[in-house]
């Protein structure tokens, strides 16, 4: 009989169900705040090899799962027989919502059971005794099911996952077009002689195209949606270089917190000439979180305080195309409606906090007015989503760090560190602290790290 099929969206159960990697639900749900970080980017991921979409909770399910046992998708997420399914080459997901949050929620169908049905009478499928028909002396037996699991397929199942991932065995090895296979509960388990000796000598069939046939499932490619991103099959990379240019006040003379609009100007050429591509926080952090492709070598031009002679350095990063990265106070320096203009012209407003404190100092009224307050002006003023924090003074705490979660930012960067980012310091990601006082090739070198740690500026660290 051929199910129901519609289309559904899984990517709306993102939206709502998701919850951000380190940050909980309910913290969001708590304070009402919005946060859309990575909504649209690591919803839904498109796998240019087969031409389908994968979404949550599919995603974070596939993800955890070797693509030798999976496969490609060869379908979109369906609704079938009541139940939101998706078929992979090898497999197809079931979504069990009454199992939402626990590792249930995404179960296997039962492949091998559904394409051995009918074959029970067969002598191979025939459940067998225990000990009495051993056909090997280091043979498993499985009662459950009444089969032995042995020599070749016994180290790839245990290897691969065992049970929860294959099931038990519901026959015994036998010929299948001049090839050893045995089915499982989950899979059909071939042997591959031709490729003795690498990874593929055992192999998985294709029981999720193979059913996905038989359900008249249409597995044609579809066009890329504009919110998906590639799936790229490499691992994901756990750590970046990126410089994350900090600037303050522009103009002369020259000082620490003061760069000459001549040398940004420098500057700027030379991050273009040198194959740097200015990136927003949001960009950064998809590529770190949600698995988008990063240019070669990226650079965050961020600048702190708000401090009025940044507007003509954004003129100048507008003359370059440049996208800059402006953490600000909602009613300190430039005026609400150049942050709202720096905004509609590409530029990402981050929050500074209100007063600028050391956060680590204040109450914990004042420290929730600082961050989450400061956060909705912005957003207000701005009509923008404001999901960065930069931390006055680089100067951070446990506490800190949950009232900038807890307020609905996506993350946040520290005031110095370096230029390694990874996800484990998305609430404290580093800072290049530019001074007015380098010369070109000292910043050259800064940036391409052949400057030594000591010959950072010292003493304002924590
Ligand atoms: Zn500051």
């Amino acid at each position: 009989m051929r199910p129901c099929v519609r289309f559904v969206f899984v990517g709306i159960f993102a939206l709502t169900l998701f919850a951000i990697p380190g940050q909980s639900a309910g913290s969001l749900a708590e304070t009402g705040a919005t946060n859309d970080c990575w909504t649209t980017s690591t919803g839904r991921v498109y796998v240019p090899e087969t031409g389908h979409h994968i979404a949550e909770p599919f995603l974070s399910a596939w993800r955890a799962y070797d693509l030798s046992i999976v496969g490609y998708p060869v379908s979109e997420p369906l609704e079938v027989d009541g139940m939101t399914v998706q078929y992979f080459e090898r497999a197809r997901f079931e979504r069990h919502p009454e199992h939402a949050g626990t590792e249930y929620e995404v179960l296997l169908t039962l492949l091998g059971n559904w394409i051995s049905a009918g074959h029970e009478g067969d002598p191979e499928f025939a459940p067998l005794a225990g000990g009495i028909d051993q056909p090997d002396p280091h043979a498993d037996y499985y009662s459950e099911t009444g089969h032995y699991l042995q020599t070749p397929f016994r180290d790839y199942w245990r290897k691969n996952g065992g049970l929860p991932v294959f099931g038990y065995p519901i026959s015994e090895m036998l010929i299948e077009d001049g090839y050893l296979v045995q089915y499982f509960e989950r899979a059909r388990f071939e042997r591959h002689p031709e490729h003795a000796g690498t990874p593929y000598e055992i192999q998985l069939g294709h029981l999720g195209r193979e059913l996905a046939a038989a359900d008249g499932i249409d597995q044609q490619p579809v066009p890329q949606a504009e919110d998906a991103v590639d799936f790229r099959a490499d691992p994901e990379p756990r750590s970046y270089r990126i410089p994350v240019l900090m600037y303050h006040r522009f103009g002369a003379p020259a000082e620490r917190y003061t760069v000459t609009y001549w040398d940004f100007e420098q500057q700027l050429i030379w991050l273009r000439d040198n194959g740097y591509t200015p990136i927003t926080m949001l960009e950064a952090y998809n590529g770190l979180f949600g698995g988008a492709p990063l240019p070669e070598k990226p650079a965050i031009l961020t600048f702190d305080d708000g401090w009025p002679s940044q507007w003509r350095a954004a003129e100048i990063l507008d003359q370059y195309g440049f996208k800059g990265v402006f953490f600000v106070h909602p009613d300190r320096g430039m005026a609400p409606e150049q942050f709202h203009d720096l905004a509609a012209r590409g530029h990402e407003i981050g929050s500074h906090s209100y007063t600028h404190p050391a956060l680590t100092t204040v109450p914990d009224e004042q420290l929730w007015r600082e961050v989450h307050d400061s956060r909705d002006a912005l957003a207000a003023i701005t009509g923008a989503n404001i999901n960065f924090f930069a931390y006055p003074y680089g100067n951070w705490d446990e506490r800190v760090i949950a009232a900038v979660k807890a307020a609905g930012y996506c993350g946040a960067v520290h005031a110095w560190d370096g230029q390694q980012w990874t996800p484990e310091k998305r609430w404290i990601e580093p800072r290049v602290e530019i001074s007015g006082t380098l010369t070109l090739s000292e910043f050259a070198a800064l940036i391409d790290q052949s400057y030594q740690r000591s010959e950072r500026p010292t003493g304002f660290r924590h």
